[in-house]
């Protein structure tokens, strides 16, 4: 028998009365069945909620999936009826299920998860920062030491999804040009190392802008779709016209 802490990220009927449940550990994404989760008497289903965070006993099989034996809730997070915070946290958990590595991000979910009902502020660099690290991790970051096209170091312009990073004035073909101080942000975030993580939240503004465009550019190029990423943006749309 093993023991695993993680994040329940996804549970899914399985068979006739089984789930199957997807769980972030600190170094990888476990696939684990739970006999009997769909019975309403089954004392497994309190562990497995999604976005709770627990610590599971398992029996590993060499064929099959896992099996959860026992386990205890540590913390779950109830999102105060934020649909708009709780649909983030979905974009995430696909994001998860769509890469291969997952070291370093159960702390960072984690502590997203911990700052649900904080500020914008927190929230949404803490994403920014998870995002960040996945995209450094999967090797799509935006060039941002110079101009991606000629190199040139100094009148950069603007940060272009299309082209993967800065663009100077004369490569620069779009009227579109963004704020100094975003360029500054963004080079911030992407070469800050972890001891710089107080700076960065303390000298920009972070908001749900900003977690769509880096979601947005995760899908980019990954070249994938977010289901989930469609339903924030309905959600903010909606929100903004009421
Ligand atoms: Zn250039």
């Amino acid at each position: 028998m093993t023991e695993v802490e993680g994040i329940v990220l996804k549970v899914q009927d399985y068979k006739e009365n089984d789930a199957l449940a997807w769980l972030l550990t600190e170094t990888e994404i476990l696939t684990v069945r739970i006999r009997g989760y769909q019975k309403t008497t089954s004392k497994l289903r309190n562990c497995a909620q999604c976005f709770s965070h627990v610590r599971w006993q398992i029996h590993s099989k060499v064929q099959g999936f896992s099996l959860l034996i026992h386990g205890t809730c540590i913390d779950f997070f109830a999102f105060q009826n934020n649909l708009l915070r709780q649909s983030i946290a979905f974009v995430l958990r696909d994001i998860f299920l769509k890469i291969d590595g997952h070291s370093s991000y159960l702390n960072l979910f984690l502590s997203i998860l911990h700052a649900v009902s904080d500020t914008d502020q927190e929230f949404y660099f803490r994403i920014v920062w998870l995002l960040k690290q996945i995209l450094i991790n999967e090797g799509i970051q935006p060039y941002t030491d110079g101009c991606i096209l000629c190199h040139r170091t100094d009148r950069l312009q603007v940060l272009s999804k299309t082209q993967g990073g800065f663009l100077c004035s004369n490569c620069n073909t779009d009227k579109k040009t963004d704020k100094k101080e975003e360029l500054i942000k963004i080079y911030s975030i992407f070469h800050a190392e972890l001891e710089n993580f107080e700076l960065c939240r303390d000298r920009f503004v972070f908001s749900l802008q900003d977690v769509l465009y880096w979601c947005e550019w995760f899908e980019y190029y990954q070249q994938v779709h977010l289901k989930s990423l469609d339903f924030v943006k309905q959600i903010v749309k909606l929100e903004s016209s009421a």
